[in-house]
């Protein structure tokens, strides 16, 4: 049985799956990885007469396993059954000659709503098989999208408080007014002068803090993590690839076992890993490629095995993915050095003090098995959806077009594509609409989202008309330096 996961740093760092959902980071610092999961397969024949909900029961059966089924099947209710507004959830669309999967049905208009939806009732159950006194307080860094949905899943959850630190001026207006509007009575949003590295750093560093551990410990807290860190923010994300994949054979789009390619536009390494596993348990995936902005760390990384993040942060019009350090890549190393933890360590011990690290040639070229990756500046993106809009009818939002610009550069024409798109396109109504070639006066992104719904007739979202009106209740604004100080005034206030 391969019942425990493991530090991806540390081999005998090991707990069950509940615990590690509990827990969110190792306290060595590393992500926790189930070895040998592979061993296990996803039997894709079965796929065709599966709903998502039961292709979900499988996966995350085989992730959990110290979960019972029950618990499993009440939290993939409780998530997908209400909260999305697409009845297929993740519903695949045909562009041309390739296929869009839109991720942006849930209550927040991004892909982060598959995971956020469920991750809470995950930590409920968790909490009961764990037999864990103590509440949560979930710190997460947001670089815009994971923010507002952790906020939506957690709001007035029982035995559970939420603090969201974003960069300030560096999320779309309306990912900040999502934020800073969010209502509940357990909930902290807070913007910190810097960039999604520092806050995603400094928040790793406060896991590990033995000054918040004794507060924690004195107020009865147990810090964890809604970042793609958490294998309970992980593992929901592998069940859509299969549903992809299951979709495609529905329409007779492709027959069974065919390989397709999967491009994904990609930040902090997490969905595009979620494909990996599901490559790994079965899946007929070709390639998987990593589609970056300008911050295109990630595509160094994955043509020359060199993980440099010595260059300056750039901001762009996807702003979800404006991230140097991707903190999944680590899993990845973590798999393919054939679960070698202590080469992984070295990797991050060199990221961390030198900021740069190579793989062994080997270790690239396992890589370069699965992953093929590009990158899009932001006047391509702008081009991207303009073209698209003009010849399939198709809205993209910037994060898809980097996806669909490296996939045309890419030249992918031997397989099926799968462009994963991950944000709606109103999200970012200030790009979209400019690369329409809508010109109006106004910058307000309320004005821009009409002109756009004029334009396309493209339903916007109601929680995005309904954001106009909301009061704006959170407007702190801090130092990095001060964020471990917030932390510890939010822990020490207790529940009100
Ligand atoms: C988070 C996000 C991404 C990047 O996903 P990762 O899992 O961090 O790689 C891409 N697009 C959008 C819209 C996002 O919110």
């Amino acid at each position: 049985m391969i019942n425990y996961y493991e530090s991806s740093r540390n081999a005998h760092e090991k707990m069950c799956s509940s615990e590690a959902i509990l827990k969110g980071l190792s306290s060595d610092g590393g992500l926790y990885v189930l070895r040998d999961f592979d061993k296990h397969t996803f039997d894709i024949e079965l796929l065709p007469s599966l709903s998502y909900m039961e292709i979900a029961l499988s996966v995350m059966s085989l992730f959990f396993p110290d979960f019972d089924s029950q618990q499993i099947e009440a939290s993939i209710l409780e998530a997908y059954s209400l909260n999305f507004s697409d009845p297929a959830i993740t519903p695949l669309k045909k562009v041309g000659n390739n296929f869009v999967l839109e991720l942006f049905h849930g209550p927040t208009q991004a892909f982060k709503d598959i995971a956020l939806s469920i991750l809470p009732s995950l930590m409920n159950h968790a909490l009961e098989i764990q037999q864990f006194q103590k509440d949560i307080m979930i710190l997460t860094a947001t670089s815009g999208d994971t923010g507002k949905a952790a906020l939506e899943g957690f709001k007035n959850k029982e035995r559970m408080n939420i603090i969201v630190f974003f960069p300030n001026e560096g999320v779309s207006k309306v990912q900040e007014l999502q934020m800073i509007t969010q209502e509940g009575k357990n909930v902290h949003v807070c913007a910190i002068n810097g960039n999604f590295d520092d806050a995603q750093s400094i928040v790793k560093e406060l896991f590990l803090d033995e000054d918040l551990k004794t507060i924690g410990d004195k107020f009865s807290y147990q810090l964890s993590s809604a970042n793609s860190v958490n294998i309970g923010r992980l593992i929901p994300q592998v069940i859509y690839y299969f549903d992809a994949y299951k979709q495609l054979l529905n329409t007779n789009e492709i027959t069974m076992h065919e390989k397709v390619n999967f491009i994904v536009p990609t930040g902090n390494f997490g969905n595009i890993l979620a494909g990996y596993i599901a490559k790994k348990l079965g899946l007929p995936i070709n390639k998987l490629v990593s589609a970056s902005n300008a911050n295109n760390v990630l595509h160094d990384f994955i043509s020359t095995g060199v993980y440099d993040t010595r260059r300056p942060f750039i901001k762009t019009s996807s702003p979800s993915m404006d991230i140097l350090i991707s903190s999944n890549l680590e899993r990845l190393l973590y798999y393919a050095s054939g679960q070698n933890n202590n080469y992984v360590k070295e990797c991050m011990d060199s990221l961390k003090n030198k900021q740069v690290f190579q793989v062994s040639e080997e270790i690239h070229q396992e890589i370069q098995k699965d992953f093929l990756s590009g990158y899009a500046l932001d006047d391509e993106v702008s081009d991207t959806i303009a073209t698209v809009y003009k010849e399939e009818k198709y809205l993209l939002d910037p994060h898809t077009a980097v996806a669909w610009k490296v996939m045309s550069d890419l030249k992918l024409s031997d397989h099926k594509n799968i462009v994963i798109a991950t944000a709606s396109p109103y999200k970012f109504p200030g790009t979209t609409g400019k690369a329409l070639g809508i010109d109006i006066q106004s910058e307000d992104d309320f004005v821009m989202m009409d002109a756009i719904h004029s334009l396309t007739q493209i339903p916007i979202p109601e929680a995005l008309v309904e954001l106009k009106h909301k009061k704006i209740l959170h407007d702190t604004k801090i130092d990095t330096e001060c964020m471990k100080s917030y932390v510890i005034s939010k822990v020490g206030q207790g529940n009100d």
